[in-house]
C-alpha cells in the first residue's frame, strides 16, 4: 500500500527517505563498485575500492551516513495531474529536511552564498532544490539526491559553438582531467546536451539518476572508455576505473547554440525514491 498523504505522514516519509538515501546506496551503484573492484589490477586503487565497499557496509549496518558531507538536498518531484495533496508540498519537504537534519543527524551545509551564515537545518532560500515535472495520473513520486560539494564543485558548463558537436567528448574529458582526484572518483558523469544554459545543467543532474545497469549508447560507451583511459582512477590514485558510468540526456536547442553541461558525481551516488497516492 502506498503511504497516506496527510502532511504529518508526508513529512515523516520524506525524512525517512532522506535517512535511507544517506545511509544506503542503491544496489546498482554498489554492484558497479564491486565490479570495478573485481576488475581493478592496480593494487592501490583496488585497496581504495575495498575501503569504499567496507565504508558502505559499515554505514548500512550501523545506520549512519556513508560520508561526512551529507550534501545539499536536491529533490525531483513527478506530480500527477490528479494527485490531491491537500497541503503545500514544498513547505512540507522543507520541514522534512529540517527534521532529518536533527534526527539522522545530517551536517548542516546550507549557507547564505554571500554572508556564509549557516541556516543550521539544511534549508534556506531556494534550498532544498525541488525540480518539478507534471505527469498524468494520481500519484506523486519524490526522489531525493543529496549532493556533496566535492563533486558538484568540479562540474562544468560550456556554451559550445553549434558546429562543435565533435568537441563534446573533449569537453567532458577536460572537465574530468581538471577535477582529478578532487571529486572522490570513481565518478558517475551526467552530461546534458542542448536546451538552454540552465536546461543543460538540469539534464546533466537528471542523468545522474539513470540506473547504472542500463545499457549505454555508443556515444556514452565511447566517452566512458576515454575517461577510464585517463588513468586518474579511484580517489585519483591511478587504476582503470575513473568513472563507473556516463549518462547523457539531450534536449532540442536554438540553432545558434550548443550548451553542454557535465555534472560530476562521486562514488556516493546517493538517491532514493518514494511514491504517494493511489495505485493506478
Ligand atoms: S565528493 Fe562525495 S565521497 Fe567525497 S566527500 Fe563529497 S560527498 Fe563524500
Amino acid at each position: 500500500m502506498p503511504p497516506k498523504t496527510s502532511r504529518e505522514n508526508f513529512i515523516r516519509s520524506i525524512a525517512d527517505l532522506l535517512r535511507k538515501a544517506e545511509i544506503e546506496l542503491p544496489d546498482d551503484v554498489v554492484d558497479a563498485l564491486k565490479e570495478a573492484e573485481a576488475r581493478e589490477e592496480n593494487q592501490v586503487a583496488k585497496s581504495q575500492l575495498q575501503a569504499i565497499l567496507r565504508n558502505i557496509e559499515i554505514a548500512k549496518n550501523h545506520g549512519v551516513p556513508m560520508c561526512q558531507d551529507t550534501g545539499i538536498m536536491i529533490f525531483f518531484a513527478e506530480l500527477g495531474t490528479e494527485f490531491q495533496p491537500g497541503f503545500n508540498i514544498e513547505t512540507a519537504i522543507k520541514d522534512a529536511v529540517a527534521l532529518a537534519t536533527r534526527e539522522v543527524p545530517l551536517r548542516p551545509n546550507a549557507v547564505d552564498p554571500l554572508t556564509r551564515k549557516n541556516s543550521g537545518n539544511n534549508t534556506g532560500a531556494g534550498i532544498p532544490d525541488i525540480h518539478w515535472k507534471l505527469v498524468s495520473g494520481k500519484q506523486l513520486k519524490i526522489t531525493v539526491a543529496p549532493k556533496g560539494a566535492g563533486s558538484e564543485n568540479m562540474s562544468a558548463l560550456r556554451m559550445l559553438n553549434p558546429t562543435e558537436t565533435g568537441s563534446i567528448k573533449n569537453f567532458v574529458l577536460e572537465t574530468v582531467i581538471n577535477a582529478g582526484g578532487m571529486p572522490c572518483p570513481p565518478l558517475v558523469l551526467g552530461v546534458g546536451i542542448g536546451g538552454s544554459f540552465d536546461k543543460a545543467a538540469r539534464l546533466a543532474k537528471e542523468a545522474l539518476l539513470e540506473p547504472l545497469d542500463n545499457p549505454l549508447t555508443d556515444f556514452e560507451k565511447e566517452i566512458l572508455e576515454s575517461v577510464n583511459a585517463l588513468g586518474i582512477g579511484c580517489m585519483g590514485l591511478g587504476g582503470s576505473t575513473t568513472a563507473l558510468s556516463v549518462h547523457i540526456k539531450t534536449a532540442h536547442c536554438h540553432t545558434a547554440s550548443l550548451p553542454v553541461a557535465v555534472n560530476i558525481q562521486c562514488w556516493a551516488n546517493r538517491h532514493a525514491s518514494i511514491v504517494f497516492g493511489e495505485e493506478e
